[in-house]
This record gives C-alpha cells, sequence and structure tokens, in this order.
C-alpha cells in the first residue's frame, strides 16, 4: 500500500516507489504520456503505474485522515538530522586556487615563486615534488595551490580545475595584456562560477603597462576593485619575487569573504587532481579532500576504481597519516589510475569498494555495448553513408602515456586531427608502460601502439614484431601529433600523378614480319622503354599504351634521348602515320592529401 497525496509529482512519485525519474518518464512515454520531472500525474495514471510496481496506491485528498509518514518523509527527515549535524561540525578550511592565463604569461613562473618563498612552515628542505597541487602557509594560514600543467593541450583539465576551485587567479602579462587564453581561461572561470582574481605579472619589464591591463579588464565587465570594479588585481613579478606576498594576502582576504568551511569529521569525500602509474609503487592518485579526513587504510571509490589507503604523501613527499579538506596528497592502493576531475568518497570496506567498482565497471561495459547495437536508422541516404564509411579508411590506436594529465592533452590533440578522408579510431587511453597485451590488442584490432612518455615493458618488440605491430613512441606532444597526421596520409590509396618524359615524331613506318613499327626523332626529352605513352594525331589520341619495342638500329634500346632516332612499336598498334607525336610519360605515385 502506498499512500499519496495531490499533486502526484513524477520525481516525488518516482522516489516513492523506489525508481529512478527518468525511468518513470520514459514508462509513461510508453503508455503515450509525455510528462516532465516537476509536472503533476493524472490519479488514475498514477494508480495504474503503482499497480504495474506491485504497489496499490491510495490517493488521500484533502481533508481525509492525515496521511502516515511515507518513505519519503522519513528520508528527508533523516537528511534534515545529517544537515543539522554537518552545520554544526563546519569549521574553516584553506582556499584552493588554480592559476589561468595566456601561454608565457607566467603562470608556471608564479606557482614556483610562491611555492619557493613559502613552502609550510618547518617544512623546509624537503624535496619539492610535482604532484599536481601544493599548499602554502602565509602568515599561520594555509593555501592550496593547483599546479597543472600550463601547455595549451590541458586546456580540458584546467577547465576541470577551475571548477574544482575556490578561487583562480588570472595571470596577465603586463606587457601583453589581453590574449586570446586570457579571453578563454576568463570565460571558463566565470562558468565555473569561481571567484575571479587578476595578477598582473612581469611588472619589472620594460613596456609594463598596468593601466591598459585595468582598461582592458573594465573593457570585459571585470573591473578592478581600485577602479570601481570588484576584482581584485595584483602588479606582481613572478621573477623577482616581488607582489607575491600581496597576492597571498589578497587570496587570504578574498577567502575570508567566502567563508569556506567544511566538515572534517564528514564521511570523507573529494576529487582527483591527477593520477599516474609508477613502477614499483602501482597506480597512484593526488587528491585533494573536499570533506571528512582521509585517513590510510580508509577504503574508498571512484568510479570504476577502488582504492585501499596503503600510503600517502605530502607535496615534500613526506608520509602523511591523515589529510583534512583541502589538503592535497597523493594517495597509493588505488585498483588502477582514477581520472583526473572525477570524484570520490569513502566507502566501508576495502571489499565493498571492490564491489561496487566492478559494478560500475560492468554497468559501462554494458552501457558501451547497448551503445553499439542501438538499431541503425536504415533509410537509403543512411545506407549510402554507410557503405562509404565502411569504404573510409580508419587509423586505430592504442595510447598509452606516463599520467592521466598527459592522456587528456594526448586525446585532445589527437580529436583535434580532422580529416574526411580518413577516419582515426582512438581504441583505448591508457596510463602505464606499453605491454605485451597492448601489442596483442593491437595486432586483433590492427591498430598502432602509441605511446607518449612512456616506455616498453620486457618482451614487447620481439612480440610485436611477431605480429607484425607498429609501435611509435613520443616525447613531444606536437611531433606525436604530426606523426599521426603521416600515418592518416600513408592508409590513403596515393595519388597518382603522370611525369611527362619526353615525346617523338614519327618519321617513317617500317613492316615487321607480323604489323609496322615506327621510325622516330626524339624531339624533347627521353624515350624509355615500358614507359606509357600517348599516341597523337593533331588534336587526336589515337592510342595509349606502353613503349613495347625501343630500337637503336637494329638493337633493342632501354632509353633513347632527344635528338636520336629510334624504332617505336606501341603493344601491338600498328596504324602510325608520318607526322603523329608519341608522348612517353611515367606515371608517379605521390602520398595523398589527408
Ligand atoms: P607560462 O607559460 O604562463 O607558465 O609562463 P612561464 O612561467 O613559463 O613564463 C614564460 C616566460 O616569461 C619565461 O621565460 C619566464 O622566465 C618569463 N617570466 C615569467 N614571469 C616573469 C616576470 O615576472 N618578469 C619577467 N621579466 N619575465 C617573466
Amino acid at each position: 500500500m502506498l499512500q499519496c497525496k495531490p499533486p502526484i509529482i513524477v520525481r516525488d512519485f518516482a522516489t516513492a516507489l523506489g525508481m529512478k525519474p527518468f525511468k518513470l518518464i520514459s514508462e509513461l512515454m510508453e503508455m503515450g504520456i509525455f510528462a516532465s520531472m516537476t509536472q503533476s500525474l493524472d490519479e488514475a495514471v498514477a494508480v495504474k503505474v503503482g499497480e504495474k510496481h506491485g504497489f496499490i496506491l491510495e490517493v488521500k485528498h484533502r481533508g481525509e485522515a492525515a496521511p502516515q509518514p511515507t518513505p519519503k518523509d522519513k528520508e528527508a527527515e533523516k537528511k534534515k538530522k545529517a544537515d543539522e549535524e554537518e552545520t554544526k561540525n563546519l569549521l574553516p578550511r584553506p582556499p584552493v586556487v588554480c592559476i589561468l592565463g595566456h601561454v608565457d604569461h607566467g603562470k608556471t613562473s608564479l606557482l614556483d615563486a610562491i611555492r619557493k618563498a613559502h613552502v609550510a612552515a618547518g617544512e623546509a628542505g624537503g624535496i619539492t615534488q610535482h604532484i599536481g597541487a601544493y599548499q602554502v602557509d602565509h602568515n599561520g594560514k594555509k593555501i592550496t595551490f593547483l599546479d597543472t600543467p600550463g601547455h595549451a593541450a590541458f586546456n580540458k583539465m584546467r577547465a576541470r580545475g577551475a571548477s574544482a576551485t575556490d578561487i583562480a587567479v588570472l595571470v596577465i602579462a603586463a606587457d601583453d595584456g589581453f590574449m586570446p587564453q586570457t579571453d578563454e581561461a576568463l570565460k571558463h572561470i566565470q562558468n565555473a562560477g569561481v571567484t575571479l582574481m587578476v595578477a598582473v605579472n612581469k611588472m619589472d619589464v620594460k613596456g609594463a603597462n598596468l593601466d591598459q591591463v585595468k582598461a582592458q579588464m573594465q573593457q570585459r565587465n571585470s573591473a578592478p576593485e581600485d577602479w570601481g570594479g570588484e576584482i581584485i588585481t595584483v602588479p606582481v613579478s613572478a621573477i623577482k619575487g616581488t607582489g607575491v606576498n600581496e597576492l597571498l594576502e589578497m587570496i587570504l582576504l578574498q577567502a575570508d569573504v567566502l567563508e569556506l568551511k567544511a566538515n572534517p569529521k564528514g564521511e570523507v569525500a573529494g576529487l582527483i587532481i591527477e593520477s599516474q602509474f609508477e613502477v614499483g609503487r602501482g597506480p597512484m592518485a593526488t587528491v585533494i579532500v573536499q570533506r571528512g579526513t582521509l585517513r590510510t587504510g580508509d577504503a574508498l571509490l571512484c568510479g570504476a576504481q577502488w582504492c585501499k589507503v596503503r600510503a600517502m604523501f605530502d607535496d615534500q613527499g613526506k608520509t602523511v597519516k591523515e589529510a583534512g579538506p583541502a589538503t592535497p596528497v597523493r594517495v597509493i592502493g588505488w585498483s588502477g589510475t582514477p581520472e583526473s576531475g572525477a570524484t570520490f568518497k569513502a566507502v566501508k570496506s576495502a571489499r565493498e569498494a571492490e564491489n561496487l567498482a566492478e559494478e560500475e565497471e560492468q554497468r559501462l561495459r554494458k552501457e558501451a555495448t547497448t551503445a553499439a547495437a542501438v538499431p541503425k536508422d536504415i533509410s537509403v541516404a543512411s545506407l549510402f553513408a554507410e557503405i562509404a564509411a565502411t569504404q573510409q579508411k580508419t587509423l586505430k590506436l592504442i595510447v598509452k602515456t606516463d599520467v592521466f594529465g598527459s592522456a587528456e592533452a594526448v586525446r585532445t590533440v589527437l580529436e583535434g586531427i580532422k580529416s574526411t578522408k580518413v577516419q582515426l579510431e582512438i581504441v583505448s587511453v591508457e596510463v602505464g608502460l606499453i605491454t605485451k597485451n597492448d601489442v596483442l590488442m593491437a595486432s586483433t584490432s590492427s591498430s598502432v601502439v602509441v605511446g607518449f612518455n612512456t616506455k616498453l615493458e620486457n618482451g614487447v618488440t620481439p612480440l610485436a614484431k611477431h605480429h607484425n605491430v607498429r609501435i611509435e613512441t613520443f616525447g613531444i606532444i606536437y611531433e606525436m601529433g604530426d606523426k599521426v597526421r603521416e600515418m592518416m596520409a600513408d592508409l590513403l590509396d596515393p595519388d597518382l600523378k603522370e611525369v611527362k618524359l619526353g615525346a617523338a615524331e614519327v618519321r617513317a613506318t617500317f613492316p615487321l614480319a607480323k604489323g609496322f613499327v615506327a621510325g622516330c626523332l626524339v624531339t624533347e626529352g627521353k624515350v624509355t622503354r615500358n614507359a606509357t605513352a600517348r599516341l597523337r594525331r593533331g588534336k587526336e589520341i589515337v592510342y595509349e599504351g606502353k613503349v613495347a619495342t625501343l630500337k637503336r638500329f637494329k638493337d633493342d634500346a632501354n632509353e633513347v634521348r632527344a635528338g636520336l632516332e629510334c624504332g617505336i612499336k606501341l603493344d601491338d598498334f600498328n596504324g602510325y602515320n608520318v607526322g603523329d607525336v608519341i608522348e612517353v610519360f611515367e606515371i608517379q605515385q605521390v602520398r595523398a592529401a589527408r
């Protein structure tokens, strides 16, 4: 028995039935009812749907006896209690900051300058580890910086980085001002709803023009504070280290305004910053805890990956036992490399984590196969398109990279390669060494294995040779892009190009035992045996074929140059006239344009 009160809203009704709202919507569609999440349902319809799911629906109208608390009410009550508990335990936490901006405007230099001058107190002397994030201590307060690579191809990750952060510092070089990537970064920041601050860098260079940058900010409706706007703007020089303290001060001030808080006692949840596979240590991931306190031994779930935290290290490479909100740590003990930008949460036990991860993996696999099995539309046009597609050449790639960041960068570069004649199919992009398994996969799927910043496992080379699998490794992303383009072009049937070798004029015809031979004078270039030839009579082409016989006097010749006489016979052709011109060509193969 299920009790409900009108209006029966789709979303609530689905919850009451214990099903996902979109599932209910699709069921309704099958019944010919098109309802949105927030629409109310007809009583009769609701009763019918309820029956289908084994519920007898009792609709209580106003004035009737008060309904018993539904499971939904109980849940809401529980949630309210949890929320209250959460609010009680909230404590201030450090801000998470990322630095964005145009290439060469000094993001890396600024991150380095901040890091060098302000390693967390007492930590000096530690060995700096680039783990994708670090924390500094300024006047007794902590700030967490995301230290993601500044390469243009990392845009995608930066876009994610921006949404993982509280404050984004947009770096603008004082001499260059706004550049295309500055605008792009500004858009990312605004879309992500993150607090914007501006660091005008390179104040030390000649031609630095702070006012010009401020004017450009104003033009973009992001006027600096001292110009009556809202954006805190700090002039700095990353190279000289000037202004860095002020910048940190302003970040902390802004963080105060934002009243950033988290519950260190809550259930652990956080974000993957980057992940990589390290030989000897296995998969590891840099994470930022967003809620709760992460401890060694905790069991974590992140999509299809799970982790029993074996050890944690900070950005100095030191072992830590626990990490609270906004603290970046590198965690080892993962089943695989989780995706950067993904969220993770703690679960009760490693066993549960493993089971849930496996379920997720199976779900993903099923999703992939059902997506492939969706019936195709078989209109004539689509049939033709399909035929064309099967005739289209495809270059398949199996990609391995060192860290997740590079995997995304490589994917971005590869996806950016466009061609109408050759399709580029990325079979997989994974983090780790190139293994024998990759070779076997490449062999069955006719793929090329591409490695970026990664090495080959022992025994991979002979196996690849045996299976005739091509492996290409790169250390520079653009070289990889160029090579892939080249491989795509190689797949195309080469364009054939006719190159004229020479011409000869028919001066006489001589009878042979069978047929005739043309007595010629080579008038330009050369005539070679077996070359392709065309016999022209005035404008008309009389015959096309091969130079079957080429003679100098009585002897066979391989080639005869301009100014010399020779006898030519084209295949079995016999109809030569005096005055005909025999043009001779060579067919050359040239690499087709993609
Ligand atoms: P990114 O591409 O934004 O990470 O920029 P980098 O940090 O790599 O800096 C690009 C170039 O600008 C490097 O040659 C730096 O030495 C230089 N640079 C960065 N900051 C400053 C600065 O404050 N003053 C001067 N004069 N040069 C700087």
